[in-house]
């Protein structure tokens, strides 16, 4: 099918994007990358009046540290964090596997991590490891420019804090310490499938060992990305173990909410979801020099 007819409006500054949002309200939606937006367009389940374009807006291409914070703009391409050197399997390694994973390789020449969150797709990679990695979000509205954290950002299918009127400028990840590792696992039926389940892992030890703090998430899991905090609670506090992520895999698995679709059962996706915590804590932990 095509698109329902719409007015498009090319973006030169962030000024000139967010006066245009602000004129046409609800009636106007954000133009990233387009891989989401414009499928939804072609099938009707989007019909957006007014399309702002925001990819000119060069100044928000960026993928950087500073400030002991990673700050990626909203046209920053997937494959430009894939491409990032210092983004190893080191401390980024949550960050690197999903950017080496998300959708397949010709949707990640064009589309963007901000505009994923914004998306908010309940089977939807970035979602999931922001929540893991306790990502922010900057949003520009009325009021000037607000921090969300991503759990406040995230609300609900395909319904993010970002209000009528406003954009979202730019994500926000907190740069881990040495001691830091994390992991995605994903099962797919093909590459460039959303989830069939999916788990984000980040685990930061302490110098004798113990779980300083631990990021848990697990995408097609429920309405949006799910934050496992019983998951995490099983874990700080406590030396690596068989038992220890026994405890965080069970957690995942009850709550897992998924739906059963062509993908597999709820059974299924419940138990996948146990499964690939187990795996991404093991990950998480090898990369660390950690073998349980
Ligand atoms: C074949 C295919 C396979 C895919 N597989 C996967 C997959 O496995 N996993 C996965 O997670 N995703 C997958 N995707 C989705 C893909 O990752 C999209 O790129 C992503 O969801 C949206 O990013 P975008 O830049 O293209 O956003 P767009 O499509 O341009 O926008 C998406 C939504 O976010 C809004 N938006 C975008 N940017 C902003 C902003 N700065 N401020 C406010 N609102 C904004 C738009 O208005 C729109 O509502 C797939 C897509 C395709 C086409």
């Amino acid at each position: 099918m095509i698109p329902a007819a719409f007015d498009y409006f090319r973006a030169h500054s962030p000024d000139e994007a967010f006066a245009q949002l602000q004129k046409y309200g609800a009636d106007a939606r954000v133009l990233a990358g387009g891989q989401s937006l414009i499928p939804a367009m072609r099938f009707r389940l989007a019909r957006p009046a007014v399309l702002v374009d925001i990819n000119e807006l060069h100044d928000l291409s960026y993928v950087r540290v500073d400030d002991g914070t990673l700050r990626i703009g909203a046209i920053a391409r997937d494959a430009e964090i894939e491409r990032a050197s210092w983004i190893d399997e080191g401390r980024w390694s949550l960050i690197h596997d999903v950017s080496r994973i998300v959708a397949d390789p010709v949707v990640r020449q064009t589309g963007t991590l901000v505009g994923s969150l914004c998306h908010n797709d309940p089977s939807g990679d970035w979602p999931t490891a922001a929540l893991a990695a306790r990502a922010d979000m900057v949003v520009r509205g009325k009021g000037g420019s607000r921090t969300v954290p991503i759990d406040k950002f995230l609300v609900d299918s395909f319904t993010t804090a970002v209000s009528e009127g406003e954009i979202a400028l730019e994500a926000r990840f907190p740069v881990p310490d040495e001691r830091t590792a994390g992991s995605y696992q994903k099962i797919e039926r093909k590459v460039g499938d959303f989830a069939t389940a999916a788990a984000a892992v980040q685990l930061s030890l302490d110098a004798d060992g113990t779980i300083r703090s631990a990021g848990i998430a697990l995408s097609a899991a429920g309405p949006c990305a799910v934050r496992v905090d019983e998951a995490e609670r099983a874990l700080v506090g406590q030396k690596p173990s068989a038992e220890v992520i026994r405890a965080a895999a069970d957690a995942a698995a009850k709550k897992s909410a998924p739906q059963a679709d062509l993908r597999g059962s709820v059974a299924y996706k419940k138990n996948l979801a146990g499964v690939l915590v187990a795996r991404g804590l093991r990950q998480a932990l090898g990369r660390l020099g950690v073998k349980v």
